[in-house]
């Protein structure tokens, strides 16, 4: 089957998009592959298809975006493809299963969150596996001085050494500065440079920077950011609006005064996805709002608050007009946001005691003593920790990825873990309990559904519903089962035993230190500036020094009158 027949008989489309068929070609030909697509530009096609030209073959998918990994298992299901995904927060039979059956069935895709790589059990079935290549989504995440920085990414490499036999491997990411880009190829132990990139240059999207007042200044003249935000999109009614804002607070506050919904993290996932199938007009959102959002029509993104980054203003404001008509990506200014940026440096790098403190009282607040500790992985509310230790929550989770990055424990954000549930007394005395018809219906179901629920605890699969939790509640309540509810932890395992002292290295800390005040400055110099085109300034900054002025930014419209 070629790849052109590929794509046809398995996805439907008819033609490639650009520059697909040359990675497939690339990744066919064996070569190691970084591939520089924009969002939307159909990054998934160019492993999916070199993968399915073969008879068989799994390719290895590592991607950090657990959210994501599901949808594309669906996808492929859906088309009749096997897939399988394994990731934190699933049983160690489940994920048995999933590696089992990619080892012999006719799986084609296993997708893999980065730190599953570092799973012994899994590096111990890798070598069996029928691997015929590796893809690497979101690439980016590699560079250690990039704007998203995982270090379990950097696990990546290894697992190329323990497969029996030399596979390609595919790099995808919408951005990457020229050194982020060097870095991923060295990182992944490309045997030979191989850039395929297409301009990342919107034509149909305007650049815009409105310069406000500071939000409690009442005598000077002009708008404030939120009035400012309320008469853009006074002006564009109809029209399906992104805002980003920096905190959930304020998200919660803008849609209050702009009277529509707001999305972040602190939503649970059913309501997250509720409101991102709903969304038809403004929202208010964090970052957290973006991944897998497939509306093209998006006419507006602003930014309320200064980004982090280039790259992260980038890929957020190119949400906007992926239909290709006309659209506008707008960042409110204030005067006040110089302060603000300084103080963002100061609460993401505290200081080397703080981040010692950190660690000495998150140990303890887990019950590791010093010197015990290695390999052991730990729920952690940062809430409860910061009460009972009382630690500032913001500059302790910049601690604790501090920590990450130098090497004494893994800390992974917020993320779901399933509820559990295990049924305590045997099943002929449950007349004695006199239960209610929904007690028992729902106990009766456990049973015939998870079969081993009386001997352990079993991840319960599907929606808890708030009757169906209640109901487990009543029955643990009256220890008929044992019920952990869903909770959304973060996660601490300590790759060291607990150490007494702290060493932060330059590497850990200044280095990283510094690419992020640069990559902050390089977004306060976007929005000061008013000399050159906004487009053409944002290209450079990814390496593209030959694209035209776009005409439409608000420079290039003040110069033409
Ligand atoms: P990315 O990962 O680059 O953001 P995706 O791989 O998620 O993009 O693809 C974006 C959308 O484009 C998907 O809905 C996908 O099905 C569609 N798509 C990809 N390639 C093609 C193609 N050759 N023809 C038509 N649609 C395509
Ligand atoms: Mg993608």
């Amino acid at each position: 089957m070629t790849a052109l027949e590929a794509l046809q008989t398995y996805f439907g489309y008819e033609q490639f998009r650009p520059l697909q068929d040359k990675i497939v070609e690339s990744v066919l030909a064996g070569k190691d592959t970084l591939a520089l697509l924009p969002t939307g530009g159909g990054k998934s096609i160019c492993f999916q298809v070199p993968t399915l030209v073969h008879d068989e073959g799994l390719c290895l998918v590592v991607t950090p975006l657990i959210a994501l990994m599901k949808d594309q298992v669906e996808n492929l299901r859906r088309r009749d493809i096997r897939a399988a995904a394994i990731y934190t927060g699933m049983s160690r039979d489940q994920q048995r299963v999933a590696i089992d059956n990619c080892m012999f069935g006719p799986y084609r895709f296993l997708y893999v969150s980065p730190e599953r790589l570092e799973s012994e059990e899994f590096r111990r079935k890798l070598a069996e596996l029928p691997i015929v290549m590796i893809a690497v989504d979101e690439a980016h995440c590699i560079s250690q001085w990039g704007y998203d920085f995982r270090p379990s990414y950097l696990k990546i490499s290894e697992i190329r050494a323990l497969l029996p036999k030399q596979v390609p491997i595919l790099a995808l990411t919408a951005t990457a500065t020229p050194e982020v880009a060097e870095d991923i190829q060295q990182q992944l132990l490309f045997r030979a440079p191989n850039v395929i990139r297409q301009s990342f240059a919107r034509e149909n999207l305007s650049y815009l920077v409105r310069y406000c007042k500071n939000s409690q200044d009442t005598h000077s003249a002009g708008r404030t950011k939120t009035e400012e935000l309320q008469h853009i999109v006074s002006r564009m009614p109809q029209s399906r609006i992104i805002v980003y804002v920096r905190n959930r607070k304020r998200a919660e506050e803008l849609a209050g005064i702009l009277g529509c919904p707001y999305y972040h993290a602190g939503l649970s996932p059913e309501e997250r996805t509720r409101r991102q199938e709903a969304w038809d007009g403004i929202m208010v959102c964090t970052n957290a709002f973006g991944m897998g959002i497939d509306k093209p029509d998006v006419r507006l993104v602003i930014h309320y608050d200064l980004p982090d980054s280039p790259e992260a203003y980038f890929q957020e404001a190119g949400r906007a007009g992926r239909d290709g008509q006309p659209a506008y990506a707008v960042l409110l200014y204030a005067p006040e946001d110089k302060a603000k940026v300084q103080k963002r440096v100061a609460d993401n790098y505290p200081p080397r005691e703080f981040v010692e403190d950190v660690y000495h009282k998150t140990a303890d607040f887990l019950c590791v003593g010093a010197g015990s500790g290695l390999g052991h992985s730990f729920a952690l509310h940062i809430d409860e920790l910061c009460h009972t230790m009382r630690l500032p929550v913001l500059q302790t989770y910049s601690a604790l990825h501090l920590l990450t990055q130098a090497g004494y424990i893994d800390f992974q954000e917020e993320q779901d873990n399933q509820a559990r549930v295990m049924v305590n007394v045997p099943l002929h005395t449950l007349r004695e309990y006199q239960l209610s018809g929904e007690q028992e219906e729902l106990l009766h179901s456990l049973l015939r559904k998870y079969p081993g629920v009386m001997t352990e605890l079993k991840y319960l699969h599907g929606e808890i519903t708030e009757t169906i939790h209640q109901t487990l509640t009543g029955l643990a309540a009256r220890h008929i089962i044992t019920y952990i509810p869903r909770t959304r932890a973060c996660r601490v395992t300590f790759v060291q035993e607990r150490q007494t002292e702290v060493y932060l290295p330059r590497q850990a800390y200044e280095k990283r230190e510094d690419a992020f005040k640069q990559r902050l400055h390089a977004m306060m110099e976007y929005a000061e500036q008013t000399s050159y085109c906004r487009s053409q300034l944002l290209l450079s900054y990814f390496g593209e020094t030959d694209a035209p002025c776009c005409g439409t930014c608000d420079v290039c419209r003040s110069k033409k009158g």
